[in-house]
């Protein structure tokens, strides 16, 4: 049945809309847990690309949707407003830093979020260009993969105003050190870029992610985003979060910034923020999003179904104390994962804050050689073994961690083992390599 279904797939859906690790087939969901159309359950290390913050099928979010739709299906908030996306932007607004007014903008996707910014912050601050990081990854429309520098994007032509300049990986320092990495590249800022290509006093943003995820989960020295907001205050620079993945809790804070005081000019949120409905949002300086009447808006913005379930989303983050468990469950998380690290060789780095943790394959620890191909095979067989997992970073070699943030110890101990297994069975040579190039798309 499930081959089946998995054909008429291939028939009907658009390769441009997919991306593959493994063939799995989804009929169900719950929790931490994903069923497939076989019956056979998975433990969702990714939760559908950090999307289930609070778990599949949330009880709560469920009913309230229901009771929403029931009453309001919807209105065009853009031009009839009603209350939920008011309660909604309130709520974000009180838990975004920086005592200074607010606004709140709605789209559907971190990328119609990033075009928000990649549209405004210019036009706000009559400035023509932006920096931002290579490796990040901020969406695929046009403004937003103009934002971006990660390979999936630099083929495509987008707009030639962004500069990218490189983000501070302690593993992989750009620029040679370690220990002078946020010195190095606050310096190629102010001396290189801003002297040649791009000027400060044209440039209306700086965007980043705080922990540059889809780029391979690398968490930049703890100086370093604080150095960045002073140098963007001292040039007059907008500096903009983008918190799609890492945001909401699941670093350990509400946000990744918050673990350096930092307060940003504007926050971007998507994924996570529905419980699993399309929606997303700028938290920003209320003068950034202010810059003209309708210039950024969409039929559905805001509409009252996924305001409600972004509502009841974050209620639940607060009730379950979900922000406290990503803290816990992700240092028990890492001291498994660093016994791991003392058996397998190939384990180059492992790094993370809450549950947004990297571990990244190299084929030995000197050369630091990326083991892509290994990691797709650690993958793949945690895939046949009922572990759900993928790979990220410019050189695909990052097994990203960011499950749902209800987490328990039991699945950590689940997932361990499952990795544990699927190491040895790497070691020994038991993993059907054609089946993982099949996927991995060598
Ligand atoms: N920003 C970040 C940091 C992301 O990780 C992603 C998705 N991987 C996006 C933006 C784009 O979000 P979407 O796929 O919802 O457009």
């Amino acid at each position: 049945m499930f081959n089946r279904f998995l054909e008429t797939e291939d028939q009907v859906i658009a390769d441009s809309l997919k991306i593959r690790f493994y063939p799995i087939s989804v009929k169900s969901a719950k929790g931490t847990r994903i069923t497939d159309q076989d019956g056979k359950d998975y433990l969702d290390l990714a939760a559908g690309w950090a999307v289930a913050g609070i778990g599949y099928g949330h009880p709560r979010v469920s009913s309230k949707i229901k009771e929403q739709y029931d009453t309001l299906s919807f209105t065009s908030q853009l031009s009839a407003p009603e209350q939920t996306m008011v309660s909604l932007a309130q709520k974000l607004i009180d838990i975004t830093p920086g005592s200074f007014p607010k606004k709140v903008w709605f789209g559907h996707s971190g990328s119609d979020a990033n075009d928000c910014i990649f549209k405004l912050v210019p036009l706000e601050k009559n400035r023509s260009r932006m920096i931002s990081f290579m490796g990040s990854y901020h969406g695929q429309t046009l403004g937003s993969l103009s934002l971006s520098g990660h390979p999936a994007q630099s083929r495509f032509i987008g707009s030639g105003n962004v500069v990218k300049i490189p983000y501070p990986n302690p593993y992989r320092p750009p620029f040679g050190e370690t220990d002078r990495l946020t010195d190095q590249i606050i310096d190629f800022l102010e001396n290189e870029v801003f002297k040649t290509v791009c000027p400060a006093e044209e440039t209306a943003g700086i965007i980043i992610e705080g922990i540059q995820s889809d780029g391979g989960l690398i968490i930049p020295p703890d100086d370093f985003l604080p150095r960045l907001q002073e140098m963007c205050r001292h040039f007059g620079i907008r500096l903009i979060f983008d918190e799609v993945k890492v945001g909401l809790g699941r670093t350990g804070k509400w946000f990744s910034f918050d673990h350096y005081g930092i307060e940003p000019d504007a926050v971007v949120l998507g994924k996570s923020l529905g419980g699993g409905l399309p929606i997303s949002s700028v938290v920003a300086r209320k003068e950034m999003l202010d810059v003209g009447t309708g210039i950024h808006m969409f039929t559905t913005s805001g509409n009252p179904v996924s305001s409600t379930a972004a509502l009841e989303t974050l209620k639940i983050i607060e009730d379950e104390r979900l922000i406290e468990n990503a803290r816990h469950k992700g240092e028990y998380f890492i001291s498994l994962l660093t016994e791991l690290q003392k058996k397998y060789q190939w384990i180059g780095d492992i790094r993370g804050k809450g549950l947004a943790i990297g571990v990244e394959l190299v084929e030995d620890r000197v050369s630091k050689t990326p083991a892509a191909e290994k990691t797709a095979a650690i993958c793949y067989r945690c895939y046949q073994l009922g572990l759900l997992a993928f790979y990220v970073g410019i050189h695909s070699n990052v097994i990203e961690i960011t499950p749902p943030l209800t987490l328990t110890k039991d699945d950590i101990d689940l997932a361990v083992s499952i990795l544990d297994q699927a190491f040895s069975d790497l070691e020994e040579q038991k993993i059907d390599m054609n089946l993982v190039k099949e996927y991995a798309g060598w």
